[in-house]
């Protein structure tokens, strides 16, 4: 059977980057740059001081406590009027200009005001350049501050703003459609008869896609029925991915393999070495300009989750023009004894936490396969190989952390 790794290359050698957009800066958090930032002005514009104080010539001081007069106040946005002479210095505040002829800054808290145009400096030993940031000591104009490739975090949001990119060129939002697919599945707003449960897969793989930076589209439910899943299936090619709950085991009533080839999505494959997870379906859909990822997952919410996390996470992240889907690789205590039984990778869903600079791996004790309450303490896989092995709590482990 397909191993977890040569299933995930088979995942990303499908997903390439997304064609560039522009898009409002505000907008494009989480965002992929698609070209290089240059600054269009020096940062900071002038030499600025760096604290509330007083601005004096260094050389002046030499001789050691000096009383000064002072010529003016110079606050931020204002522009300096007079030139510092020997004796003189002016009163400034953070961020405002130095003024010409002065070369160091003396903190207010280093001083006393005598009268209202005098002041004494406190502070020996005041040194050329003390609190001031020189201009383009950031960065100077025309220099690149942002390379093609980087993810927008919010200080890169800020960034863009300070270089004056109101618009800017990042890799388009990869959109996913989602369907959950099970003849006993309700909406949240109905109460459930016999034998049904609400759809909670639908609205968990919705916040995945968005919490990996896609945009998702929930399609809802689709019934065990070729025809409305082929209807709703069809719907959901029209995105950069399908991802699909439910329907791709080997039931009866499994129709998704066989509704998604109809329609023209190559399987790519079908089943990998994982528990919980083994019924993974992989297509693609090539279609005029873009092409479509389709996953079907098993319905199994774990089984769900684990494969999001596994293999659609880095395709969306791919996708995205980052290379990096998120989880994070690390070597963890494990919390408690875990029993490893059969010829399947497992990747049981952990609590992981650090404690004493280490991180410790609880295996989670869900009931079953229906248990997302459990899941809710997840912030991790635990990676067991396969095999029969008892591991006891303090063994080391391979996990994944979300
Ligand atoms: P399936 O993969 O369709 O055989 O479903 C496996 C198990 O997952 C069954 O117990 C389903 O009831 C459950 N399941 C399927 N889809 C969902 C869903 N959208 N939300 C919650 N549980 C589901
Ligand atoms: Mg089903």
């Amino acid at each position: 059977m397909l191993e977890i790794d040569e299933a995930l290359r088979l995942v990303l050698e499908q997903a390439r980057p997304l064609a560039p957009v522009e898009l409002p800066a505000v907008e494009a958090l989480g965002c992929v740059l698609a070209e290089a930032i240059a600054g269009d002005i020096d940062s900071p514009p002038h030499d600025k001081s760096i604290v509330d104080g007083y601005a004096v010539t260094a050389a002046d001081l030499a001789s050691g406590l000096a009383e000064l007069r002072i010529v003016e106040e110079i606050t931020a946005g204002e522009s300096p009027r007079y030139t510092i002479s020997p004796g003189s210095c002016s009163r400034i505040m953070t961020g405002a200009p130095i003024p010409a002829g002065a070369d160091a800054v003396v903190m207010v808290e280093r001083t006393q005001l005598l009268v209202s145009d005098r002041v004494r400096l406190e502070q020996r030993d005041v040194r050329p350049a003390q609190n001031i940031m020189r201009r383009a000591a950031s960065f100077a104009s025309g220099q690149s501050v942002l390379e093609a490739g980087t993810l927008l975090r919010p200080i890169e949001i800020g960034l863009l703003h300070e270089v004056g990119r109101i618009t800017v060129n990042v890799r388009r939002r990869p959109v996913a459609s989602v369907l959950a697919t099970g003849n006993e599945l309700v909406s949240a707003e109905q109460v459930p008869s016999q034998g049904q449960i609400r759809n909670s897969n639908g609205p968990m793989l919705c916040g995945l896609v968005q919490q990996a930076g896609g945009e998702a589209i929930d399609l809802g439910i689709g019934r065990d029925d070729r025809d409305h899943l082929q209807r709703l299936l069809a719907r959901g090619l029209k995105s950069d991915v399908l991802v699909v709950s439910g329907g791709v085991s080997a039931g009866v009533l499994d129709l998704v393999p066989e509704a998604l080839e109809s329609l023209g999505v190559q399987r790519v494959f079908h089943k990998i070495n994982l528990k919980p997870g083994k019924p993974l379906w992989f297509g693609v859909r090539r279609g005029e300009g873009h092409g479509t990822l389709v996953f079907g997952l098993p319905g199994n919410p774990v089984s769900s989750l684990v494969c999001f996390e596994l293999f659609v996470r880095p395709a969306l992240a791919c996708l995205a023009g980052t290379d990096d889907g998120g989880l994070r690789r690390a070597t963890a205590r494990l919390g408690s004894d875990f029993r490893q039984r059969g010829d399947r990778v497992t990747m049981f869903p952990a609590a992981i936490h650090e404690r004493s600079g280490r991180l410790h791996a609880t295996p989670l004790r869900y009931q079953g396969s229906g248990d997302l309450m459990s899941l809710t303490q997840a912030n991790g896989l635990i990676h067991f190989p396969a095999g029969d092995h008892a591991y006891q709590a303090g063994d080391e482990v391979n996990v994944l952390l979300f």
